[in-house]
């Protein structure tokens, strides 16, 4: 019994996916190692990912997008986790995480000014939420934007910002009444050539080593009036409906990496030989890979029903971290597939190496697994 058994997907969104496969078997994969040393692809994929159609691809159409569905989305999560083309997983973010912010709670000169160049790839964008003194906690954070003729004066230091290093816009979130706690921050959308902004460090991770991951420093940088997106003083309550989505993308991510590390594993154990006999050929080998299977097939029979909730406009925080929740703890499994290689697990040539430190990230980032069970909890 395969373990996808999603009918969700039409023809067209499979024809889709051929275009992603070959643009990353073309435009990506060749060079990925190379990138992984430099710890950052080049700034020029992402132009190409625009003209390929990659990017935006759920924006509407009238602003550069595709006006595909979130299945589009799915897509481009699953094809670039199935060859571990992590150095541009931040495609996903800038289109699907920072892109939906301006396309719901922007105002239409916002979405015009700036989608269009945001698909075609001529500007990468970030989000920034976390701090050096605060991740899990968000209301904690520092950073604030106070008032100033024209618009805000913005204050403060990001961390682990995904496509920091490119990014040419970044979605601040910022405290602009820092008396209020979750009540009191907004989300100001920040030009990275304004006086005030700097980089810090290129950050060096244990996996995703070609994805660009900073940190972002703003010191009395001036953010006009017109680039506050949404309403003062509502960050918060947009940012736990646009997790919703970021969470279910992760979710996506770690289904599909643990379906590929499973192919690979047992193509291995089929072919590689100890005592004189296949390893799958051992029951102790072929009882794990079985109970690897059943995980896989119950973590994507939760993703795919959390897929058709999310296109029903149904899923709400406490399903998408669940799904979060499950599918990133289901990856540990991955340690133990790496086991089945013996000493060729541990070189990075072999892509369940890579795997392993790529994937580990999974459980936290978009909200720890101690966060998800929060939210599941206080449902309960
Ligand atoms: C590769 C990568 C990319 C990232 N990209 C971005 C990005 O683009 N934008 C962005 O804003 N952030 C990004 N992050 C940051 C990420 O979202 C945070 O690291 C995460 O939310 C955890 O915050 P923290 O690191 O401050 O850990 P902390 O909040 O300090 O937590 C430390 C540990 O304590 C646990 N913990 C915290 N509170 C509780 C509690 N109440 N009960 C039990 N356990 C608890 C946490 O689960 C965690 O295990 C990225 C991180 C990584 C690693």
């Amino acid at each position: 019994m395969p373990i996808r058994g999603s009918s969700l997907y039409t023809a067209e969104h499979e024809g889709f996916r051929d275009t992603v496969r070959r643009f990353l078997e073309r435009e990506v994969l060749p060079d990925h190692a190379q990138w992984e040393q430099q710890g950052l692809v080049p700034r020029e994929i992402w132009r190409r990912a625009g003209q390929a159609g990659l990017l935006l691809p759920m924006a509407p159409v009238a602003y550069g997008g595709s006006g595909g569905d979130f299945l589009f989305t799915a897509i481009v999560v699953e094809e670039i986790a199935r060859v571990m083309a992590t150095g541009v997983a931040g495609f996903t973010t800038h289109s699907d995480i920072v892109a939906p912010y301006l396309v719901e709670f922007g105002t239409e000169a916002q979405k015009q000014r700036w989608l269009p160049d945001m698909a075609s790839g001529d500007i990468v964008a970030s989000i920034a939420m976390t701090e050096p003194s605060a991740g899990s906690d968000l209301k904690a954070i520092r950073t604030t934007a106070t008032r100033a003729s024209g618009g805000y004066r913005l204050k403060g230091q990001k961390t682990f910002i995904t496509n920091g290093w490119h990014a040419d816009w970044v979605l601040v979130v910022a405290k602009t009444d820092p008396a209020a706690g979750a009540k009191g921050m907004s989300l100001l959308w920040v030009d990275t050539r304004s006086p005030g902004f700097s980089r810090g460090k290129l950050l060096d991770k244990i996996g995703q080593r070609a994805q660009d991951t900073a940190e972002l420093f703003f010191d009395d940088v001036i953010v006009p009036d017109d680039c506050l997106i949404g309403e003062e003083n509502k960050a918060f309550v947009y940012l736990m409906h646009g997790l919703v989505q970021e969470r279910l993308m992760i979710a996506l991510r770690c289904a599909t990496s643990l379906e590929a590390s499973l192919d690979w594993t047992i193509a291995y154990t089929k072919e590689r030989q100890a005592f004189g006999r296949p390893l799958i050929q051992n029951q102790q080998t072929r009882f794990r890979l079985a109970e690897i299977k059943t995980l896989a097939f119950a973590t994507r029979a939760l993703v795919d029903r959390c897929v058709a909730d999310h296109l029903d406009g149904q899923l709400g925080p406490d399903g998408a971290a669940m799904a979060k929740l499950w599918a990133s703890d289901a990856t540990r499994a991955i340690d133990d597939l790496l086991q089945m290689f013996g000493g060729y697990g541990y070189m990075r040539e072999y892509p369940i190496a890579r795997m392993l430190t790529d994937i580990r990230g999974n459980r936290i980032y978009g909200g720890s697994s101690e966060v998800m069970k929060e939210i599941i909890g206080r449902t309960l």
